[in-house]
């Protein structure tokens, strides 16, 4: 609960265009057809507005996708408007270092964007040519300093470790370039094969299990050193930096999501739009509800899945939830919780297997 505001609710805006698709890369966008993005941003208006009469104050906002950095400041403006905001509600843009410049981040910034999310992934050359990414070493630092120059309370640096030919010693000098750029939270996540990707058709560029432990263990013990706190699985900050977007979801709490492919989900019911830019646009034209499906989650499986996700936070799970035995130096009681180690943290897909 936030004080004064009641409970979190957070909205999410999905916008599926990118400059260029990453190799492995099997988000919901598509890097041929920005000539829709007037009309998309259109469609994302008509549906905010239809339903913003309904939602309660709003205390997050993130713009994912995609690349919502190739929104113009006033096409962003356009939709944000629409939300109704609670008091200091965090606004997120996730942005992609080749798309974003001063002009475009003090816009952003005027159109009430608190916090930008910086999609690096890394710092090394070669480790972005074999992400498959469009931008450079340069644009990040650059992008990191407009970020910083424009005054955003919050930011985020979005790594990515496991790419064929990154050492471990490229590793390190990411995450020590990275951290001289000061950003309050960096997110850093293992690479994984999606299906459908460049990067599932060719086995020899696959992220080695040992190698991304070793990895997460580095960022660990680097982040940390420098004050930032491991607040989930792959996120830290410094205190007061954490997103709340995502605590949003990692409590199970309601949001609503607007735009192709966005999720919403209002206690224990879940539903999600249709997928293509183009089929959500027909449906709007056509005057037609844009959900795709939906799900109903009873008692059980709501209480499963919160301690899953309850299990990945440094709030950890409460005693009674997990069974222990055979898990020791995986888990430590913090607070009168159950939290995973850093150890813990590299198995918790296993450990979430005795939850019970
Ligand atoms: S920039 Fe992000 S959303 Fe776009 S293709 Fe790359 S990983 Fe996917």
């Amino acid at each position: 609960m936030i004080p004064g505001v009641g409970p979190p609710f957070g909205v999410y805006v999905h916008v599926p265009f990118c400059l260029r698709r990453c190799d492995y890369c099997a988000f919901a966008t598509w890097d041929d057809r920005s000539h829709l993005i007037s009309d998309y941003v259109r469609g994302l208006v008509g549906e905010v507005a239809s339903a913003a009469g309904e939602l309660p104050a709003v205390t997050s906002v993130f713009f994912g996708g995609g690349t919502p950095s190739l929104l113009a400041p006033d096409q962003l403006r356009s939709v944000l408007e629409l939300v109704p905001l609670a008091p200091g509600a965090e606004v997120s843009v996730e942005c992609n270092p080749d798309t974003v410049d001063a002009e475009r981040l003090a816009g952003y910034r005027h159109a009430g964007v608190t916090r930008v999310s910086l999609g690096a992934q890394s710092l090394c050359p070669h480790v972005l040519a074999a992400l498959g990414r469009s931008h450079g070493v340069d644009s990040v630092v650059g992008a990191a300093s407009a970020v910083r120059a424009q005054g955003f309370d919050s930011w985020n640096l979005d790594l990515i470790y496991g790419a064929v030919g990154e050492t471990l010693g490229d590793w390190r000098s990411t995450l020590e370039a990275g951290l001289e750029l000061e950003p309050p939270h960096v997110s850093a996540y293992g690479l994984t094969v999606e299906p459908g990707t460049p990067l599932a058709q060719d086995p020899a560029r696959f992220p080695d299990d040992d190698d991304q432990a070793d990895k997460y263990q580095l960022a660990d013990s680097l982040l940390t050193g420098a004050g930032l706190v491991s607040y989930e699985i792959s996120n830290w900050a410094r205190p007061g930096h954490e997103c709340r977007h995502n605590h949003c979801y990692w409590s199970q709490g309601n949001y609503r999501g607007f735009g192709c492919a966005a999720h919403s989900h209002f206690d224990g019911r879940r539903w999600w739009n249709v997928r293509t830019p183009e089929r959500y646009l027909a449906l709007l034209d056509a005057g037609r509800p844009v959900v795709a499906a939906g799900e109903h989650l009873d008692e059980v499986q709501r209480r499963a899945e919160r301690l899953q996700l309850a299990l990945r936070t440094s709030g950890g799970v409460p005693p009674e939830a997990l069974d222990t035995e055979g898990l020791e130096g995986l888990v430590e009681r913090r607070r009168g919780r159950l939290v995973l180690t850093v150890a813990g943290r590299l198995l918790a897909n296993e450990v979430a297997t005795r939850l019970r």
